[in-house]
Protein backbone atom coordinates (compact mmCIF):
# COMPACT_ATOMS: atom_id res chain seq x y z
CA UNK A 1 0.00 0.00 0.00
CA UNK A 2 1.85 3.50 -1.15
CA UNK A 3 0.05 6.68 -0.01
CA UNK A 4 1.39 9.73 -0.38
CA UNK A 5 0.54 13.59 0.82
CA UNK A 6 0.48 16.32 -2.13
CA UNK A 7 -1.15 19.54 -2.71
CA UNK A 8 -0.02 21.56 -4.88
CA UNK A 9 0.83 25.22 -3.88
CA UNK A 10 0.98 26.85 -7.32
CA UNK A 11 4.94 28.09 -6.88
CA UNK A 12 5.50 27.31 -10.64
CA UNK A 13 8.86 25.74 -10.28
CA UNK A 14 8.31 22.53 -12.20
CA UNK A 15 7.92 24.41 -14.98
CA UNK A 16 10.67 25.99 -14.77
CA UNK A 17 12.64 23.92 -14.04
CA UNK A 18 15.28 22.71 -16.31
CA UNK A 19 14.31 19.84 -18.27
CA UNK A 20 11.84 18.25 -21.21
CA UNK A 21 8.49 18.49 -21.47
CA UNK A 22 6.91 15.28 -23.59
CA UNK A 23 3.95 15.60 -25.98
CA UNK A 24 2.90 12.73 -27.48
CA UNK A 25 1.66 13.60 -31.11
CA UNK A 26 -2.01 13.28 -29.84
CA UNK A 27 -1.35 15.94 -26.68
CA UNK A 28 0.49 18.31 -29.33
CA UNK A 29 -2.26 18.28 -31.47
CA UNK A 30 -4.21 19.04 -28.35
CA UNK A 31 -2.19 21.57 -26.98
CA UNK A 32 -2.56 23.73 -31.12
CA UNK A 33 -6.42 23.15 -31.32
CA UNK A 34 -6.63 24.65 -27.53
CA UNK A 35 -4.38 27.74 -28.58
CA UNK A 36 -6.60 27.66 -32.33
CA UNK A 37 -2.84 27.62 -33.80
CA UNK A 38 -2.23 25.34 -36.72
CA UNK A 39 0.18 22.45 -35.40
CA UNK A 40 2.97 23.26 -37.46
CA UNK A 41 2.91 26.81 -35.98
CA UNK A 42 3.68 25.38 -32.68
CA UNK A 43 6.05 22.90 -32.83
CA UNK A 44 8.31 25.47 -35.08
CA UNK A 45 8.16 27.40 -32.56
CA UNK A 46 8.50 25.66 -29.20
CA UNK A 47 9.03 22.29 -29.95
CA UNK A 48 11.35 19.63 -31.31
CA UNK A 49 10.30 16.13 -32.71
CA UNK A 50 11.10 13.19 -30.80
CA UNK A 51 9.87 9.63 -31.31
CA UNK A 52 6.52 9.53 -32.40
CA UNK A 53 6.29 12.99 -30.66
CA UNK A 54 7.50 16.22 -29.05
CA UNK A 55 9.59 17.47 -26.96
CA UNK A 56 10.35 21.02 -25.20
CA UNK A 57 13.58 21.78 -23.95
CA UNK A 58 13.06 24.02 -20.79
CA UNK A 59 16.86 25.67 -20.23
CA UNK A 60 18.04 27.12 -16.56
CA UNK A 61 16.57 30.74 -16.42
CA UNK A 62 14.16 30.11 -19.09
CA UNK A 63 10.50 28.39 -18.01
CA UNK A 64 7.89 26.23 -20.12
CA UNK A 65 6.56 28.47 -22.80
CA UNK A 66 3.54 27.45 -21.99
CA UNK A 67 3.97 28.98 -18.45
CA UNK A 68 1.66 32.47 -18.06
CA UNK A 69 1.59 34.69 -14.82
CA UNK A 70 -1.21 32.35 -13.48
CA UNK A 71 -0.22 29.20 -14.54
CA UNK A 72 -0.27 27.11 -17.94
CA UNK A 73 -1.73 28.60 -20.28
CA UNK A 74 -2.79 24.61 -21.86
CA UNK A 75 -3.74 23.59 -18.44
CA UNK A 76 -6.68 21.99 -19.56
CA UNK A 77 -4.82 20.19 -21.96
CA UNK A 78 -1.37 19.89 -21.02
CA UNK A 79 0.19 16.74 -20.95
CA UNK A 80 0.52 13.85 -19.68
CA UNK A 81 3.91 14.23 -18.09
CA UNK A 82 2.51 17.44 -16.21
CA UNK A 83 -0.78 16.06 -15.91
CA UNK A 84 1.03 13.39 -13.69
CA UNK A 85 3.75 15.18 -12.24
CA UNK A 86 4.40 14.10 -9.20
CA UNK A 87 3.00 11.06 -9.07
CA UNK A 88 5.80 9.43 -11.41
CA UNK A 89 6.38 5.81 -11.57
CA UNK A 90 9.82 6.54 -10.59
CA UNK A 91 9.36 8.63 -7.93
CA UNK A 92 6.88 6.54 -6.50
CA UNK A 93 8.42 2.73 -6.65
CA UNK A 94 12.28 3.95 -6.42
CA UNK A 95 12.86 4.28 -2.19
CA UNK A 96 13.52 7.90 -1.51
CA UNK A 97 12.90 9.25 -4.79
CA UNK A 98 9.77 10.72 -3.49
CA UNK A 99 11.18 12.75 -0.37
CA UNK A 100 14.21 13.69 -2.67
CA UNK A 101 11.82 15.02 -5.05
CA UNK A 102 10.47 17.57 -2.41
CA UNK A 103 13.82 19.29 -2.83
CA UNK A 104 12.46 20.86 -6.21
CA UNK A 105 8.31 20.37 -5.24
CA UNK A 106 7.20 21.99 -2.50
CA UNK A 107 3.75 20.84 -2.48
CA UNK A 108 5.15 16.47 -1.78
CA UNK A 109 4.29 15.54 1.45
CA UNK A 110 1.75 18.65 2.00
CA UNK A 111 -2.56 18.49 2.01
CA UNK A 112 -4.55 15.32 0.86
CA UNK A 113 -3.55 11.80 1.16
CA UNK A 114 -3.39 9.84 -2.14
CA UNK A 115 -3.93 6.08 -2.02
CA UNK A 116 -2.85 3.90 -4.55
CA UNK A 117 -5.93 3.71 -6.40
CA UNK A 118 -6.10 7.25 -6.60
CA UNK A 119 -2.60 7.51 -7.71
CA UNK A 120 -3.30 4.43 -10.50
CA UNK A 121 -6.27 6.96 -12.12
CA UNK A 122 -4.09 9.58 -12.17
CA UNK A 123 -1.64 7.86 -14.18
CA UNK A 124 -4.11 5.63 -16.23
CA UNK A 125 -5.90 9.15 -17.22
CA UNK A 126 -8.92 8.29 -15.10
CA UNK A 127 -8.52 10.77 -12.34
CA UNK A 128 -6.92 13.66 -11.53
CA UNK A 129 -4.98 15.56 -8.70
CA UNK A 130 -7.46 17.48 -6.34
CA UNK A 131 -5.82 20.90 -7.57
CA UNK A 132 -6.55 19.63 -11.36
CA UNK A 133 -10.14 18.90 -11.02
CA UNK A 134 -10.54 22.81 -10.31
CA UNK A 135 -7.82 25.34 -11.19
CA UNK A 136 -4.84 25.91 -13.20
CA UNK A 137 -1.75 25.17 -11.55
S1 LIG B 1 3.56 20.56 -8.57
FE1 LIG B 1 5.05 21.11 -6.98
S2 LIG B 1 6.67 22.28 -7.99
FE2 LIG B 1 4.87 22.25 -9.35
S3 LIG B 1 3.71 24.10 -8.90
FE3 LIG B 1 2.86 22.48 -7.62
S4 LIG B 1 3.98 22.60 -5.67
FE4 LIG B 1 5.16 23.78 -7.18
S1 LIG C 1 3.00 22.48 -20.30
FE1 LIG C 1 2.13 23.69 -18.63
S2 LIG C 1 2.24 22.36 -16.82
FE2 LIG C 1 3.63 21.52 -18.37
S3 LIG C 1 5.65 22.40 -17.91
FE3 LIG C 1 4.66 23.71 -19.43
S4 LIG C 1 3.64 25.30 -18.23
FE4 LIG C 1 4.10 23.61 -16.83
Amino acid sequence: MTSRRFECTRCQRCCARPGQVEFSAPEAFLAASFLQLPLAELTEAYMQPEGDGWIIDVDEGSPCPFLGKDGCVIHSVKPSQCRTYPFWPELIDEPGAWQAEAAWCEGIGQGPVYDDDAIAAILNGEGDTFENDSEPS
